[in-house]
């Protein structure tokens, strides 16, 4: 068995499985290294399209296929579903908290650490109660029942003012994420939810979108912000820029606007896209290596991702602060995979350190069905452009060809015709929507 105990091949230790975990372990498939891969989650989780669960058009399946199934024909990796509780640099060692409640423990010679981010409520952490962050597959699915159940609440509403409420989204962050959701939420209340109610009418849904700076999709550029906004005021959504979110609570959210008014919505469902912060593991990391942390918690690395004083530790993706690369599924895709070729380096005998350079491939954001903004180099493009380079790019980057091609099919269903297939809700979905806080901030 390839990873059995007495196996003396260099042990790489991978913490996470999401966009940088899963491409470090790809990339050193024919390496002469035994792998174990340690998540607390099943899944490796496409993140970009959790608002298309959220909103019913892709199933929780089709962005988040089982790891063992995608590194099948991977012998050398070792799956391990457990919480990863300490890490032991000077005896080189990972603490791991299994499904079963045990403790295990993993010694290894080289460690990649791929903890991913968290949601960041700046301080406020108790605004998740009331607004869930969308981070994880919980995150998701949670939100799933909150809306579809906001519309099922509102069917049944006597009272006007709860019935507008229940009829009123507000989505905090006007990031690429914000700006999805939102369209999101448009589009499927004028046109997937047509003739599904009797007694409210899904087109008077009202969407707001806050946002705290003064554009839109800030880091795209000043004129694919202004076709954000103007794309966006067109579909009917109601933006609000340079609000601060000052209050919230289960049937509202506070907002102070850029001349110092307040505004109070009437909102029963409300999503937090505002920001991430990085993984508590990387606040355990600085106090058991002494490396820094920066603002957002991210670990402060060596040039080529490995930490001074320790350079059997790698740290990737959203979790290492660099050169202030941005939280991006590239950054983490391409540094995991130059962690794995340094470890490959350096048992070929070559101990140079050669330093990580992102190759940026640019960022993109869909605002409705054949409406995206893209920003690749210095080509900017919005519109239909816009969309087709969004949809190459996800249809390209969905693990597993299996789902590839479920997606392609479920968004012609959805952006062509108007169906949404993912509205199952339980009672219990639609119960837990109405008095659960959502998952932890810190559950990835
Ligand atoms: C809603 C949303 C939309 C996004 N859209 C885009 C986009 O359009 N384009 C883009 O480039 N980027 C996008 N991103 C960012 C992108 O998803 C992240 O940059 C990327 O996922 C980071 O990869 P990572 O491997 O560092 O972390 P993650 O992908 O978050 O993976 C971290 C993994 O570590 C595991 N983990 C964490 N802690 C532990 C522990 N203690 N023990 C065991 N396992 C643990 C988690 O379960 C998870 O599997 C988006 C992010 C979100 C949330």
């Amino acid at each position: 068995m390839s990873t059995a105990p007495d196996d003396t091949r260099h042990h790489v230790v991978v913490i996470g499985c999401g966009f940088g975990g899963l491409f470090a372990v790809k990339a050193l498939r024919r390496a002469p290294v035994r792998i174990t891969l340690i998540d607390r989650t099943n899944h490796h989780l496409f993140q970009p399209l959790l608002y298309q669960v959220a909103t019913g058009i892709l199933s929780e399946g089709q962005i988040a296929p089982a790891i063992r199934d995608v590194l099948r024909r991977h012998p050398s990796v070792r799956v391990v579903l457990a919480e990863v509780q300490r890490i032991d640099p000077a005896a080189q060692t990972v603490v791991a908290t299994e499904v079963s409640g045990n403790e295990a423990t993993f010694h290894y010679d080289s460690l990649i650490v791929a903890g991913g981010s968290v949601p960041s409520y700046f301080g406020h952490d108790e605004y998740r109660r009331t607004a869930p962050g969308m981070k994880t597959l919980d995150d998701a699915m949670h939100l799933r029942g909150q809306i579809f159940g906001a519309f099922e609440e509102a069917e049944m509403e006597e009272d006007d003012a709860r019935r507008r409420a229940l009829m009123t989204f507000v989505v905090i962050g006007g990031g690429p994420t914000g700006v999805e959701m939102a369209g999101q939420l448009e589009e499927l209340s004028r046109r997937a939810l047509d003739m599904n109610f009797r007694r409210i009418d899904p087109k008077t849904t009202r969407v707001v979108l806050v946002e705290g700076g003064e554009s839109l999709v800030a880091t795209m550029g000043a004129r694919l912000s202004r076709l954000t906004a103007r794309d966006l005021g067109r579909m009917g959504i109601e933006v609000h820029l340079g609000a601060m979110v000052t209050g919230m609570d289960e049937g509202g959210v506070e907002l102070t606007q850029p001349d110092g008014t307040h505004l109070r919505i009437e909102s029963i469902t409300k999503v937090w896209a505002a920001g991430t912060r990085a993984s508590p593991l990387g606040a355990h990391l600085a106090s058991t290596t002494g490396v820094a942390l920066d603002r957002s918690g991210r670990i402060q690395v060596q040039p080529d991702c490995s930490l001074a004083g320790n350079p059997e530790i790698f740290v990737v993706g959203d979790l290492m602060a660099l050169d202030d690369l941005p939280a991006l599924a590239e950054v983490a895709m391409q540094s995991g995979v130059h962690a794995a070729h340094t470890i490959m380096r350096r048992l070929r005998g070559d101990k140079k350190m050669k330093a990580f350079h992102y190759r940026d491939l640019g960022t993109l954001a869909v605002i409705s069905r054949f409406r995206a903004v893209a920003k690749v180099g210095p080509l900017q493009v919005g519109g239909f452009a816009g969309w087709l380079l969004w949809l190459v790019v996800h249809v390209t980057f969905l693990t597993g060809f299996k789902n590839r091609f479920a997606a392609l099919a479920r968004w012609a269903i959805s952006f062509i015709g108007r169906g949404r297939y993912e509205r199952a809700l339980t009672g219990r979905w639609v119960a837990r929507a109405a008095t659960d806080g959502g998952p932890a901030p810190d559950s990835a």
